[in-house]
Protein backbone atom coordinates (compact mmCIF):
# COMPACT_ATOMS: atom_id res chain seq x y z
CA UNK A 1 0.00 0.00 0.00
CA UNK A 2 1.42 3.31 -0.81
CA UNK A 3 1.93 5.83 1.95
CA UNK A 4 -0.39 8.83 2.43
CA UNK A 5 0.45 11.98 1.76
CA UNK A 6 2.27 14.07 3.91
CA UNK A 7 -0.01 17.12 3.32
CA UNK A 8 -3.57 16.82 1.87
CA UNK A 9 -6.02 20.09 1.76
CA UNK A 10 -9.36 18.99 0.49
CA UNK A 11 -11.13 22.55 -0.18
CA UNK A 12 -9.88 24.69 2.44
CA UNK A 13 -11.26 27.73 2.97
CA UNK A 14 -10.98 30.65 5.00
CA UNK A 15 -13.05 34.03 5.40
CA UNK A 16 -12.10 36.59 8.60
CA UNK A 17 -14.29 38.09 10.52
CA UNK A 18 -17.07 39.91 9.82
CA UNK A 19 -16.60 41.84 7.01
CA UNK A 20 -16.42 38.35 5.03
CA UNK A 21 -12.67 38.61 3.87
CA UNK A 22 -12.08 35.54 1.99
CA UNK A 23 -8.17 34.67 2.48
CA UNK A 24 -8.78 30.98 1.20
CA UNK A 25 -11.08 29.64 -1.28
CA UNK A 26 -11.22 26.18 -2.02
CA UNK A 27 -8.08 25.19 -1.96
CA UNK A 28 -7.59 21.55 -3.05
CA UNK A 29 -3.85 20.40 -2.90
CA UNK A 30 -1.81 16.83 -2.07
CA UNK A 31 1.79 16.70 -0.96
CA UNK A 32 3.91 14.09 -1.41
CA UNK A 33 6.38 13.30 1.66
CA UNK A 34 9.66 14.39 1.05
CA UNK A 35 8.94 16.37 -1.50
CA UNK A 36 9.84 20.41 -1.58
CA UNK A 37 6.59 22.25 -2.38
CA UNK A 38 7.00 25.92 -2.53
CA UNK A 39 3.99 28.21 -2.45
CA UNK A 40 4.56 31.26 -4.58
CA UNK A 41 1.96 34.54 -4.16
CA UNK A 42 2.32 38.14 -3.83
CA UNK A 43 1.23 40.04 -0.19
CA UNK A 44 -2.09 38.86 0.93
CA UNK A 45 -2.37 36.04 -1.48
CA UNK A 46 -3.17 33.81 1.96
CA UNK A 47 0.02 31.82 1.85
CA UNK A 48 0.15 32.49 5.75
CA UNK A 49 -3.57 31.54 6.46
CA UNK A 50 -2.92 28.34 4.63
CA UNK A 51 0.13 27.43 6.91
CA UNK A 52 -2.00 28.57 9.91
CA UNK A 53 -4.81 26.52 9.16
CA UNK A 54 -2.39 23.14 9.07
CA UNK A 55 -0.83 24.36 12.12
CA UNK A 56 -3.46 25.45 14.23
CA UNK A 57 -3.09 28.89 14.49
CA UNK A 58 -6.09 29.76 12.39
CA UNK A 59 -9.54 28.29 12.37
CA UNK A 60 -10.13 27.25 9.09
CA UNK A 61 -13.87 28.40 7.84
CA UNK A 62 -14.47 25.01 6.03
CA UNK A 63 -12.94 22.10 4.40
CA UNK A 64 -10.10 19.15 5.28
CA UNK A 65 -6.33 19.10 6.45
CA UNK A 66 -5.48 15.51 6.70
CA UNK A 67 -1.09 15.18 7.96
CA UNK A 68 -0.18 12.27 6.89
CA UNK A 69 -3.35 10.45 6.19
CA UNK A 70 -4.72 11.85 9.80
CA UNK A 71 -7.47 14.13 9.87
CA UNK A 72 -7.07 17.04 12.04
CA UNK A 73 -10.59 17.32 12.63
CA UNK A 74 -10.30 14.11 14.14
CA UNK A 75 -7.45 14.35 16.15
CA UNK A 76 -6.10 17.93 16.61
CA UNK A 77 -3.19 17.41 18.17
CA UNK A 78 -1.15 14.50 17.66
CA UNK A 79 -0.53 14.63 14.01
CA UNK A 80 0.68 18.37 14.88
CA UNK A 81 3.74 16.80 16.51
CA UNK A 82 4.81 15.50 12.92
CA UNK A 83 5.16 19.35 11.95
CA UNK A 84 7.56 21.98 12.44
CA UNK A 85 7.58 25.83 11.64
CA UNK A 86 9.40 28.45 10.53
CA UNK A 87 7.01 31.91 11.30
CA UNK A 88 7.68 34.71 9.60
CA UNK A 89 7.78 36.51 13.18
CA UNK A 90 10.24 35.99 15.41
CA UNK A 91 8.07 34.87 18.52
CA UNK A 92 10.74 33.76 21.09
CA UNK A 93 10.75 34.79 24.73
CA UNK A 94 13.47 37.18 25.01
CA UNK A 95 14.71 36.31 28.49
CA UNK A 96 15.86 32.49 27.45
CA UNK A 97 18.95 31.61 26.15
CA UNK A 98 19.08 30.13 22.89
CA UNK A 99 19.70 26.33 24.69
CA UNK A 100 16.89 26.90 27.16
CA UNK A 101 14.36 28.04 24.35
CA UNK A 102 15.53 24.98 22.84
CA UNK A 103 14.82 22.46 25.45
CA UNK A 104 11.36 23.89 26.25
CA UNK A 105 10.44 23.27 22.55
CA UNK A 106 10.82 19.95 23.16
CA UNK A 107 8.78 19.62 26.11
CA UNK A 108 6.23 21.53 24.07
CA UNK A 109 5.99 18.76 21.77
CA UNK A 110 6.19 16.41 24.88
CA UNK A 111 9.60 15.03 24.33
CA UNK A 112 12.30 14.64 27.29
CA UNK A 113 15.22 16.97 27.44
CA UNK A 114 17.75 15.55 24.85
CA UNK A 115 20.96 17.69 24.84
CA UNK A 116 22.40 15.47 22.35
CA UNK A 117 19.74 17.10 19.47
CA UNK A 118 19.85 20.07 20.72
CA UNK A 119 23.41 20.38 20.23
CA UNK A 120 23.22 19.11 16.84
CA UNK A 121 20.79 21.65 15.95
CA UNK A 122 22.75 24.22 16.98
CA UNK A 123 25.50 22.93 15.14
CA UNK A 124 23.76 22.12 12.20
CA UNK A 125 22.63 25.95 12.17
CA UNK A 126 26.03 27.17 13.17
CA UNK A 127 24.53 28.58 16.33
CA UNK A 128 26.76 26.28 18.83
CA UNK A 129 29.18 29.51 19.84
CA UNK A 130 25.26 30.95 20.90
CA UNK A 131 24.23 28.07 23.14
CA UNK A 132 24.51 30.32 26.16
CA UNK A 133 23.09 34.03 24.62
CA UNK A 134 20.29 35.68 26.23
CA UNK A 135 18.21 35.44 22.85
CA UNK A 136 17.22 39.04 22.60
CA UNK A 137 20.77 39.79 22.18
CA UNK A 138 21.06 38.19 19.15
CA UNK A 139 21.81 39.95 15.98
CA UNK A 140 18.66 39.18 13.28
CA UNK A 141 20.30 37.11 11.02
CA UNK A 142 21.21 34.94 14.58
CA UNK A 143 17.33 35.21 15.59
CA UNK A 144 16.39 33.72 12.37
CA UNK A 145 18.59 30.97 12.73
CA UNK A 146 17.18 29.82 16.34
CA UNK A 147 13.99 30.26 14.79
CA UNK A 148 14.73 27.76 12.22
CA UNK A 149 16.26 25.67 15.16
CA UNK A 150 13.51 25.92 17.24
CA UNK A 151 10.58 24.63 14.44
CA UNK A 152 13.61 21.18 13.80
CA UNK A 153 14.33 20.34 17.02
CA UNK A 154 11.49 18.01 17.92
CA UNK A 155 12.52 15.95 13.93
CA UNK A 156 9.50 17.15 12.46
CA UNK A 157 8.34 15.26 9.70
CA UNK A 158 6.61 18.01 8.13
CA UNK A 159 8.16 21.54 7.94
CA UNK A 160 6.41 24.84 7.12
CA UNK A 161 9.06 27.71 6.62
CA UNK A 162 6.72 31.04 5.65
CA UNK A 163 9.04 33.35 3.74
CA UNK A 164 12.33 32.49 5.23
CA UNK A 165 14.36 34.42 2.95
CA UNK A 166 12.57 37.58 3.14
CA UNK A 167 15.29 40.19 4.51
CA UNK A 168 17.91 38.09 5.29
CA UNK A 169 21.71 38.34 3.80
CA UNK A 170 23.07 36.13 0.61
CA UNK A 171 25.36 33.96 3.09
CA UNK A 172 22.24 33.24 5.28
CA UNK A 173 19.72 32.87 2.52
CA UNK A 174 22.57 30.71 0.67
CA UNK A 175 23.03 28.66 4.42
CA UNK A 176 18.95 28.25 4.59
CA UNK A 177 18.75 27.19 1.51
CA UNK A 178 21.49 24.45 1.47
CA UNK A 179 19.40 23.18 4.84
CA UNK A 180 16.50 22.84 3.46
CA UNK A 181 18.16 20.34 0.59
CA UNK A 182 19.75 18.67 3.28
CA UNK A 183 16.67 18.22 5.05
CA UNK A 184 14.33 16.89 2.04
CA UNK A 185 17.34 14.50 1.07
CA UNK A 186 17.02 13.01 4.70
CA UNK A 187 13.11 12.90 3.79
CA UNK A 188 11.66 15.57 5.65
CA UNK A 189 8.93 17.14 3.75
CA UNK A 190 9.06 21.19 2.83
CA UNK A 191 6.54 23.46 2.53
CA UNK A 192 7.98 27.11 1.90
CA UNK A 193 6.03 30.22 0.90
CA UNK A 194 7.66 32.98 -0.97
CA UNK A 195 7.77 35.94 -3.22
CA UNK A 196 10.46 35.10 -5.46
CA UNK A 197 10.10 32.87 -8.24
CA UNK A 198 14.28 32.41 -7.94
CA UNK A 199 14.24 30.66 -4.78
CA UNK A 200 11.33 28.19 -5.82
CA UNK A 201 13.50 27.63 -8.74
CA UNK A 202 15.75 26.77 -6.55
CA UNK A 203 14.77 24.36 -4.15
CA UNK A 204 10.84 23.30 -5.17
CA UNK A 205 10.03 20.42 -6.95
CA UNK A 206 6.84 21.59 -7.47
CA UNK A 207 5.24 24.78 -7.04
CA UNK A 208 1.87 25.95 -6.38
CA UNK A 209 0.55 29.47 -7.46
CA UNK A 210 -1.36 31.47 -4.72
CA UNK A 211 -3.54 34.38 -5.31
CA UNK A 212 -6.04 36.33 -3.52
CA UNK A 213 -6.86 32.67 -1.37
CA UNK A 214 -6.86 30.77 -4.63
CA UNK A 215 -4.51 27.82 -5.85
CA UNK A 216 -4.57 28.92 -9.53
CA UNK A 217 -1.95 26.19 -10.48
CA UNK A 218 0.19 24.03 -9.30
CA UNK A 219 2.91 22.75 -11.45
CA UNK A 220 5.62 20.63 -11.60
CA UNK A 221 8.95 23.34 -11.41
CA UNK A 222 10.00 22.70 -14.75
CA UNK A 223 6.67 22.70 -16.73
CA UNK A 224 5.92 26.16 -14.73
CA UNK A 225 9.82 28.07 -15.82
CA UNK A 226 8.72 26.64 -19.55
CA UNK A 227 4.93 28.25 -19.02
CA UNK A 228 6.09 31.43 -17.83
CA UNK A 229 9.23 31.44 -20.49
CA UNK A 230 6.33 30.93 -23.08
CA UNK A 231 3.57 33.29 -22.19
CA UNK A 232 5.09 35.96 -20.58
CA UNK A 233 3.52 35.85 -17.43
CA UNK A 234 4.31 36.98 -14.35
CA UNK A 235 7.45 36.59 -13.31
CA UNK A 236 8.32 37.85 -9.50
CA UNK A 237 5.94 39.26 -7.04
CA UNK A 238 6.59 41.62 -4.59
P1 LIG B 1 2.26 38.07 2.98
O1 LIG B 1 3.07 37.61 1.81
O2 LIG B 1 2.11 39.55 3.04
O3 LIG B 1 2.68 37.46 4.27
P2 LIG B 1 0.11 36.11 2.74
O4 LIG B 1 0.05 35.53 1.37
O5 LIG B 1 0.78 35.32 3.78
O6 LIG B 1 0.74 37.58 2.67
P3 LIG B 1 -2.15 36.20 4.54
O7 LIG B 1 -1.35 36.79 5.66
O8 LIG B 1 -2.57 34.79 4.65
O9 LIG B 1 -1.40 36.43 3.14
O10 LIG B 1 -3.44 37.12 4.37
C1 LIG B 1 -4.48 36.79 3.45
C2 LIG B 1 -5.60 37.82 3.60
O11 LIG B 1 -6.22 37.64 4.88
C3 LIG B 1 -5.11 39.26 3.56
O12 LIG B 1 -6.07 40.04 2.90
C4 LIG B 1 -5.01 39.65 5.02
O13 LIG B 1 -5.18 41.02 5.21
C5 LIG B 1 -6.15 38.85 5.63
N1 LIG B 1 -5.89 38.47 7.04
C6 LIG B 1 -4.85 37.75 7.49
N2 LIG B 1 -4.94 37.56 8.82
C7 LIG B 1 -6.07 38.19 9.22
C8 LIG B 1 -6.75 38.36 10.48
N3 LIG B 1 -6.25 37.82 11.60
N4 LIG B 1 -7.89 39.07 10.50
C9 LIG B 1 -8.41 39.59 9.37
N5 LIG B 1 -7.85 39.47 8.14
C10 LIG B 1 -6.69 38.77 8.06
Amino acid sequence: MSSPPALELRGLSKTYGDNKLTALSDVTLSIRPGEIFALLGPNGAGKTTLIGSVCGLVKKTSGKVLVFGHDLDEDPVRPRYQIGLVPQEVNFDPFFTVAESLYIQQGYYGQPRDEARVKEVLAALNLSHKADAITRALSGGMKRRLLIAKALVHKPKLVFLDEPTAGVDVELRRDLWNYVRRLAAEGTTIVLTTHYLEEAEELADRVGVINEGKLLLVEDKRTLLRRLGEKNLIVTFT
